[in-house]
């Protein structure tokens, strides 16, 4: 049912498409553009994901990892920086143990900033055990509802153990974040319905849909980009499908087209996040090739609230 209206939403004409995501998302979530801080603590990888920079038969990368204490210390400067929430990714690094990630947890949750982990896969004890040490969302996109096309670009696991993953998530009592990318070779439009269908069925409260960029260390180097029409399209329809949830205006988005990150707020999104990562090691955090912005916590606080209020929206 909901892959037959994904594939009607997604065959309308764009522009009527995006009026309709446009003001669902005003009568759902007010003109308030959430700021969200995004904390990338370990470029480590165990995984072969073919898209990504940080798989770990890319040797060309300089690997780094925070300390605890850093992690930790950068949460309160984030929090006194005005934020509410905090995301904490990294790559599947074994380093960080269960035990170290739950502590790190706590101690930041001792003030009242929300706290998203982004930390791939793990089993539903170990989910339970960090939401139990404070965490309350968790960001892991499926990347495709393709098994099969999953299967060529993700070697370390299945579809259907990433799909687990999301009802152990939401069984646990996380707000769950799933999320896909468009534009990976060999998508069709009727795989992102596929990818439409799947959010809305879990139900997920947050969806990032951002487009694929290559990465030249990757095995994907010669693939085309994904398309910043169709990452709009397929948000404004996740609007229409999930009108409460929260939908980033994503990174990717904004690296491929800057000008496309402002115009997906007129599409049906509502999230920005901000890099909080030290600008020593941002670069490196390279998922795909981007510019880095060189501000520091406070600086990019300020220019991300000036931006959103520059196309007439309200940051908090
Ligand atoms: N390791 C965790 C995971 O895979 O869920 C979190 C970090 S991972 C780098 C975060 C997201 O980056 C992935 O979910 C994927 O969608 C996105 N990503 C990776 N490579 C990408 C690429 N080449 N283009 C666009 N997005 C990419
Ligand atoms: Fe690792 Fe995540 Fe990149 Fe896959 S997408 S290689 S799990 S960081």
């Amino acid at each position: 049912m909901n892959e037959k209206t994904a594939r009607a939403l997604l065959s309308m004409e764009p522009a009527a498409l995006f009026k309709q995501a446009d003001e669902i998302r005003r009568q759902r979530k007010g003109d308030d553009v959430q700021v969200r801080a995004l904390l990338e603590f370990s470029n480590y990888c165990k995984r072969r994901c073919a898209y990504c920079g940080l798989r770990c038969e890319n040797r060309s990368l300089t690997r780094f990892r925070l300390s605890k204490e850093e992690i930790i210390d950068i949460g309160r400067q984030a929090h006194d920086a005005g934020y509410r929430t905090i995301v904490l990714q990294s790559g599947e690094d074994p380093f960080y143990t269960p035990e170290m990630i739950g502590k790190i947890v706590s101690e930041i949750a001792k003030t009242d900033i929300t706290i998203t982990l982004s930390c791939g896969e793990w089993n539903k004890d170990v989910y339970r055990y960090w939401h139990d040490c404070g965490a309350k969302r968790y960001l892991l996109k499926h990347e495709t509802a393709d098994p099969a096309l999953y299967r060529s670009l993700h070697p370390d696991s299945t579809f259907s153990e990433r799909v687990q993953c999301l009802y152990d998530l939401k069984e646990t009592g996380y707000e769950t974040g799933g999320g896909f990318m468009i534009g990976l070779p060999g998508q069709t439009v009727d795989t992102i319905a596929k990818d439409l269908a799947l959010i809305a069925s879990i139900p997920c409260d947050m969806a990032g849909i951002g487009p694929f960029l290559p990465h030249p260390q990757t095995p994907l180097r010669d693939a085309e980009a994904g398309s910043a029409e169709w990452t709009l399209r397929a948000v404004a329809a996740a609007r229409v499908l999930l009108p409460d949830a929260n939908l980033p205006a994503t990174t990717s988005l904004g690296v491929l087209d800057p000008t496309q990150k402002d115009h997906v707020f007129a599409c049906g999104a509502n999230v920005i996040m901000q890099k909080v990562t030290p600008v020593r090691v941002r670069a490196l955090y390279e998922i795909y090739p981007a510019n880095h912005q060189k501000a520091d916590i406070i600086e990019g606080r300020q220019a991300v609230e000036a931006q959103i209020r520059a196309f007439g929206r309200r940051p908090v």
